[in-house]
């Protein structure tokens, strides 16, 4: 990204009060495609008083809208309505965020049918499960009832920059919330996209609006310190995370947390090997490693330790590595220079902590080529903290106990993967491991009615179908005496 003024290229705004807007002080900055490390979009770079002026859109819309008073069908129509949308400009969706951060341009058009799924799911969850019956023997009725929480704060990163907005706002939308969404500063373009659809979907002014800018000492953090919002739900790094709960804590405003993970794919030795090899190359080195469920840390048991990894490399190694718009590419850069630089640092720094590069290194521009490390003690940063990037650190274990403790000592806790054909050690595994999700013999696949969530530095909270209710709600008691009979 940078400020430099480049009139020729597309504008994206910012959408407050159903108006896309300059900045209060006509500030821009652009946007980078990291294939051809040239701008691509200029963009509303908002501030302090513009992250102000969508939360006093948000909040009238919330207090003085039909938004949140309107019934779950017609609310429901409306979302399905906006997800039609989406499909019907998934080129554009899809191409903004390939843009944005050099994600294959395939794999964008799935993150945009994601998007679209997102709202249609949540739209008939919350019509679905809107109140909850509880029927008393002592003479007495309960029932619990769903209202809206009020001004919904979400903050997004850049990794999945539509298919991640979507999952916040589109339950935030169904349970009657209005919002104001940031989106990362390196992926703003679908965001905007998204908010103009929203409109056209029907979708009353103020409901949604979408203010792009920085975090620190400006519109994040304003955003999170403004006593008007009623809930704020983040994505980001863990370091982030805690700068977001400090400053919620003033206002007691409650969060929900989806932060980093250094997560663990456990081989055993009874594996099928061919589909722990395919999935465990998903799992590390789809969207260039830029996923926060990525299974970095490969623990394979020693008997297939070096079959495993013979396969693993030549899968890697076929990887068709390339631009991202080219429907052959598996693989793109990284999305942005900032962010090669870090994932460089690791990789060049392998060799002084005593590790080895199997198969990889660094690329032409921003590109990190699906990288393979071993040999490094577990003590090393490549093990122990998240990278974000291609690279995976493959190392052997001995027993079920042994990796079961290894897993389990990682600060962070947001997923595993477990590869075995033995059921028995599969659910014993899958209990043992202190993580949010255990994906069994596969990986990324996800029912939107499960929770979704990390332990330990990898988050506050879980979000997904009745949990998603229960934090973008204030649920209600209701206890009415039915039969005046003592009994
Ligand atoms: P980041 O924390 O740098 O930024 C995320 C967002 O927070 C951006 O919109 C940024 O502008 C904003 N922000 C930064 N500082 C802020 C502040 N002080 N106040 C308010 N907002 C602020 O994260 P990133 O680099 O965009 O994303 C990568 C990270 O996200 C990785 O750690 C990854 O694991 C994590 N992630 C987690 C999940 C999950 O579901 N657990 C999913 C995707 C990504």
């Amino acid at each position: 990204m940078s400020t430099q003024q480049h009139p020729e290229l597309p504008f994206l705004g910012h959408v407050i009060d159903g108006k896309e807007t300059e900045s209060r002080d006509g500030a821009r900055f652009t946007t980078v495609d990291p294939y051809s490390r040239q701008p691509w979009a200029e963009v509303a770079l908002g501030g302090v008083e513009d992250a102000h002026d969508a939360v006093t859109a948000a909040r009238r819309a919330f207090d003085e809208g039909p938004w949140p008073r309107m019934g779950y069908v017609e609310r429901g129509r409306l979302l399905h309505r906006l997800a039609d949308l989406l499909e019907a400009h998934e080129e554009e969706l899809a191409l903004a965020d390939s843009h944005d951060m050099g994600k294959p341009l395939e794999q964008a058009r799935h993150d945009v049918a994601r998007a679209g799924h997102n709202f249609r799911f949540f739209a008939d969850h919350a019509r679905l499960a809107a109140a909850e019956a509880l029927p008393m023997d002592s003479g007495h009725h309960a029932y619990t009832t769903f209202g809206p929480a009020g001004v919904v704060v979400a903050i997004a990163p850049w990794n999945f920059p539509l298919m991640l907005e979507t999952w916040k706002v589109a339950p935030a939308l169904a349970w009657g919330n209005t919002v104001v969404l940031k989106p990362a500063e390196d992926t703003p373009a679908s965001a905007t996209i998204l908010a103009r659809l929203a409109l056209e979907a029907g979708i009353p002014q103020g409901v949604l609006n979408v203010v792009h800018g920085y975090g620190p000492a400006s519109v994040g953090e304003a955003l999170t310190t403004d006593p008007r919002v009623d809930r704020i739900t983040f994505t980001g790094e863990t370091g982030t995370g805690r700068a977001i709960a400090r400053a919620a804590s003033a206002n007691l405003t409650p969060v929900s947390l989806e932060l980093g993970g250094k997560n663990c794919n456990i081989v055993f030795a009874d594996a099928d090997l061919d589909n722990a090899v395919a999935w465990s190359v998903q799992s590390i080195f789809r969207n260039a490693g830029q996923i926060c469920l990525s299974g970095s840390r490969i623990l394979v048991q020693r008997e297939v330790y070096d079959e495993f990894l013979e396969r693993f490399v030549a899968a890697a190694e076929a990887l068709v590595v390339g631009d991202p718009a080219d429907p052959a590419t598996e693989f793109g850069p990284v999305a942005s220079q900032e962010h090669f630089s870090k994932v460089a640092g690791y990789v060049e720094s392998v060799g002084e902590h005593g590790g080895r590069l199997l198969t990889g290194g660094l690329g032409e521009g921003w590109f990190v080529r699906p990288t393979v490390l071993v040999d490094l003690p577990p003590t090393a940063p490549h093990v122990c903290e998240e990278i974000f990037g291609p690279v995976a650190v493959v190392e052997p274990f001995d027993s079920e106990a042994e990796v079961l403790e290894t897993a389990n000592a990682s600060r962070y806790g947001l997923d595993a993967q477990v590869f075995t054909e033995d059921l028995s050690r599969a659910h014993r595994v899958a209990d043992g491991l202190h993580v949010g999700t255990v994906w069994v013999n596969c990986f990324f696949v996800r029912d939107l009615r499960a929770p979704f969530g990390g332990v330990g530095d990898s988050g506050i909270g879980r979000e997904g179908g009745t949990f998603s209710r229960e934090f973008f709600t204030e649920p209600k008691a209701v206890v009415m005496q039915i039969d005046r009979t003592p009994r």
